[in-house]
């Protein structure tokens, strides 16, 4: 049998191209999810089913991939995976949605899940902005940055949603730039191998509605802040909250064995069904 080559054409619908703007970052994580795809030995979709909500990063995989995949409102794609799931605890159930999709209207769905320890991965490619509708700011905007809404820059404080997603009771969070593609690649097949709820966050450039906005002169400025920027987890620990100010802690936030909601669901049908 011949060696296998990596093709992201081979998870890709035949004549669509993704409508993102030039230099966007999201083209650099689908590529690092379909890379680590690849690498998991998947040389297609068939036990995938994707969900996303409205958004940039939601466009990732409807209709763009090869797969099954829903497409539904905005804020709404958790629950609508977590149903697929539950009916369905063969296939790998993955969402992509951005920062303002998964975070700012679904923040409610986002820490029930991660609660639950719901099998699903989500994968949340945070631009820090509202990208889509126009640049507005959004839940992750970092302090002081201007905005279509915030022209004199924001003066709200960021959420730290990898973070969050371990303490609501996730198996897995990491958090990654599109800087850092070996990296990001490697904690999607880990991501995929886990059971239980897995959160990624993507910290992307989106250089339309926010580098222009924010002083950014160019994609590759905004790619080597974020390199200059990131801090390891573990280095963070060590360093005070005002120092931290600005910067973008990156890695794993948790990486644990919990019951899952599959388990724990599927547990209480089997014992039910005792008694019929
Ligand atoms: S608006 Fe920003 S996030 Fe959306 S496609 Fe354009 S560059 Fe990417």
């Amino acid at each position: 049998m011949g060696e296998r080559t990596f093709s992201p054409i081979n998870y890709l619908r035949p004549g669509l191209r993704f409508p993102f703007c030039p230099g966007c970052g999201l083209y650099a994580l689908s590529d690092a999810f379909l890379r680590a795809v690849f690498e998991l030995g998947y040389d297609d979709f068939r036990r995938f089913c994707f969900v996303s909500g409205i958004g940039c990063s939601s466009w990732i995989p409807s209709p763009y991939y090869l797969a099954d995949s829903v497409h539904t409102l905005h804020g709404r794609s958790i629950p609508v995976a977590t149903s697929i799931k539950l009916l369905k605890p063969e296939l790998h159930v993955v969402v992509f949605g951005g920062d303002g999709d998964i975070v700012g209207i679904g923040m409610g769905h986002f820490i029930h899940a991660a609660r639950r320890n719901t099998d699903i991965l989500v994968i949340m490619g945070n631009n820090m902005i509202y990208g889509m509708t126009g640049g507005q700011v959004a839940p992750t905007t970092p302090l002081k940055t201007r905005t279509t809404t915030t022209p004199y820059g924001s003066f709200e404080h960021p959420l730290d949603a990898a973070r969050l997603a371990a303490m609501a009771g996730a198996n897995y969070s990491a958090r990654w730039t599109t800087a850092h593609s070996k990296e990001l690649k490697e904690c999607f097949k880990k991501a995929l191998q886990m059971d239980g709820f897995r959160f990624v966050e993507v910290v992307t450039q989106c250089p339309t509605a926010y580098g222009r906005r924010a002083g950014f002169k160019d994609i590759g400025e905004m790619l080597r802040w974020f390199r200059k920027n990131a801090v390891l987890v573990a280095e963070a620990g060590k360093i005070g909250e005002e120092e931290l100010e600005g910067k973008i802690v990156v890695g794993e936030f948790i990486h644990r064995r919990r019951l899952t909601l599959v388990e724990s669901v599927y547990a209480v049908l089997k014992e039910a069904q005792k008694d019929v």
